[in-house]
């Protein structure tokens, strides 16, 4: 009955692993509401940029400049219409108006499409930067809290740790070596109850030498099948 006891202990520290990493969880989970926070704020930064390109590539002052250029040269085309003297002349100048009133009304309508579009991407980054102030803001007061929930969590986690450390220093050292094998191959259920005459966990039956021993606690005992160290029926949870 030597192993009563580390059993014992070995039972709570399944427990305590179990909050262990509820705890751990709830902290990764604190951490992870900024990091979405801020994965936003990044996205949004990257859109303003490409927006104000998507402005910059519409080239509309070049196109204004342009524009101006034909319509001067419009009223130029104008101003010889008195100075023609013969009807080849008059051909040609009506040739060259016609031209250029085309050009001029293509680029007039490309351009009122350029400032339409325009218009509407200055309206969208005008809207992300001021989610970003709000996102900022958010930030912000979520930090603080998740701070505060941190510390919390990370006290609890602390003492929950400082309290299976101590649990470990009490059992016994051959348990020890078998609950580490057992650890390992079953993290989350490294103990098996005997459930009538197989292993709960992997559910195999058991030969009942094996069975007595590990409900007498004779001695210490694992699954041949699934390595668990078996727990008697009389040691509860
Ligand atoms: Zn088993």
């Amino acid at each position: 009955m030597i192993y009563r006891e580390s059993l014992g202990h070995l039972v709570e520290i399944q427990s305590l692993k179990k909050q262990e990493t509820v705890l751990q969880e709830a902290l990764e989970g604190e951490f992870g509401r900024i990091s979405a926070l801020e994965k936003r704020q990044t996205s949004s930064l990257l859109e303003i940029e490409s927006l104000s390109k998507e402005i910059i590539d519409l080239k509309i002052k070049s196109k204004e400049h342009a524009l101006d250029t034909l319509t001067n040269e419009q009223t130029k085309l104008k101003a010889k219409e008195s100075m023609v003297t013969n009807e080849k002349e008059v051909l040609a100048l009506e040739k060259s108006l016609k031209e250029n009133q085309e050009k001029c009304l293509s680029l007039e309508s490309e351009l009122f499409l350029d400032l339409e579009n325009e218009e509407a991407l200055l309206q969208k980054i005008k809207d992300l930067k001021s989610f970003l102030i709000g996102l900022e803001n958010s930030i912000q007061e979520i930090s603080a809290e998740v701070q505060s929930h941190s510390a919390k969590y990370k006290i609890d986690l602390e003492s929950v740790q400082n309290r299976i450390t101590s649990l470990l220093a009490l059992c016994h050292k051959d348990v020890l070596v078998l609950f580490e094998r057992a650890q390992k191959k079953h993290p989350k259920s490294p103990l098996s109850y005997i459930n009538g005459t197989s292993c709960k966990e992997c559910r195999m039956v058991l030969n009942s030498v094996l069975k007595s021993s590990v409900e007498n606690i004779s001695a210490i005992e694992t699954c041949p099948y699934c390595e668990r160290i078996l727990l008697p029926t009389t040691l509860n949870y």
